[in-house]
């Protein structure tokens, strides 16, 4: 018998839920990170009173109401919506493609009015089998918001051209035929107030964390130490890659504080969609909490390719790494002492409120079996 019931792996919303979770069941925990800071992906910074989104912007969202009253626990939520905006070359565009995306694009009114336009732009392009990611998107939505708002962000995202990407990728391309232009469609929206870090502290409070410790470099003695591990880090990486790497896609930020600038793009999201300019997004921290003060900070992103060492943001769900996850997945079924949880351990893309959801489920399957 260990002195924990439970070593979790990792300081991020999925650790921070299990750690949270099984605290309050009576269960002991010790949370660990190699990070010098808990909360993960998800973690803000402070910077001169604006929580900068260090990963990339998080907006938490959901229709999970179990999930919306855990998360409530640990912070209040402002009620920050997301409504993107898209520059291209200077035009500007309401995202997602909802009726001022139509009228700005092609002057129509009323819903029936985008519809007919719609239906037209769909008939320019249809192709019966689309072959590629380009075919796929011109048969959904027409050529005209198909070359203004999807194909150079696409391309950037992937680092490839559409006419080489796979069709499937673009499942759908939703409109709205109405004057809403909420990102989300969920009940329940907003961030964090005092940020997503202060979140995770509050998740966090009274359990045990260790920062600055490295699972892998440690483990003979933190092994000893607890009944069961929780690990929310690369499955590959666990089990030293010796069945192969997984790969992902990753980003690259470049943050600045512009001390002279009180507001830089009226809005928290811009979305590039050109293929000449090299980043996708810009971010605007301080409006992600309705900020007033002097100064502001922005945050270009670019897509990078990614290579081992770099932070692993997407999983690149391709037949190759599908096909690997599940032989780690089964090396770890064997595998008595380990779970794997959150977006590594699992190799998928969750949403916050998909990761915490998912938590639930797994806390309950270890702890009733
Ligand atoms: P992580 O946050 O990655 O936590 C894993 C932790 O484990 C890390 O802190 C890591 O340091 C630690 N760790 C790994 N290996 C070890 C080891 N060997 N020893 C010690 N510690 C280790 N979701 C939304 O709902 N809304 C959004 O708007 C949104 N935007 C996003 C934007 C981007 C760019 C990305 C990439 C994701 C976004 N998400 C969003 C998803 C959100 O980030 C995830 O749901 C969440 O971060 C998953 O938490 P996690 O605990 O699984 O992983």
């Amino acid at each position: 018998m260990g002195e924990y019931d439970f070593l979790i792996v990792g300081a991020g919303l999925y650790g921070a839920t299990f750690a949270r979770l099984a605290t309050d069941d009576g269960y002991k925990c010790l949370v660990i990170d190699r990070r010098p800071n808990v909360a993960g992906n998800v973690y803000t910074e402070n910077v001169n009173g604006i929580n900068v989104h260090k990963y990339g912007a998080h907006i938490f969202h959901t229709s999970d109401k179990e999930v919306w009253d855990f998360a409530n626990k640990f912070a209040e939520f402002n009620r920050y919506t997301n409504c993107v905006v898209a520059n291209y070359k200077g035009e500007l565009y309401s995202m997602p493609f909802n009726m001022y995306t139509f009228n700005k694009m092609w002057g129509v009114v009323t819903p029936a009015e985008a519809r007919a336009k719609l239906d037209e732009q769909i008939a320019l392009g249809k192709v019966d089998e689309p072959q590629n990611l380009e075919e796929q998107a011109i048969s959904l939505i027409g050529p005209d918001i198909y070359e203004k708002l999807v194909k150079g962000y696409t391309e950037k995202q992937w680092g490839r051209k559409a006419t080489e990407l796979p069709a499937f990728i673009i499942k759908r391309l939703p409109v709205r035929l109405t004057y809403d232009n909420n990102y989300f469609n969920d009940n329940y929206q907003g961030i964090p107030v005092g940020g997503y870090t202060k979140w995770i502290e509050n998740m966090l409070g009274g359990i045990e964390v260790r920062l600055g410790v490295d699972y892998l470099k440690e483990r003979d003695s933190l092994d000893k130490i607890a009944n069961k591990i929780i690990y929310t880090g690369m499955i590959d990486e666990y089990y030293n890659y010796s069945l192969g790497k997984l790969e992902y896609r990753s980003l690259r930020f470049e943050t600045e504080y512009l001390p002279d600038t009180d507001d830089f793009q009226g809005n928290a999201v811009v979305n590039y969609t050109d293929a000449e300019t090299p980043f996708t997004r810009i971010l605007e921290h301080k409006h992600f909490e309705f900020g007033k003060g002097k100064g502001t900070v922005i945050t270009h992103e670019y897509p990078a390719e990614w290579k081992p060492g770099d932070e692993p943001y997407y999983p690149l769900n391709n037949e190759r790494n599908n096909g690997l996850y599940k032989q780690y997945e089964e090396l770890a079924a064997s595998d008595g002492n380990v779970i794997f949880g959150g977006r590594l351990g699992k190799y998928k893309y969750y949403d916050m409120d998909d990761t915490i959801a998912a938590c639930m489920q797994d806390y309950k399957r270890i702890t009733t079996t």
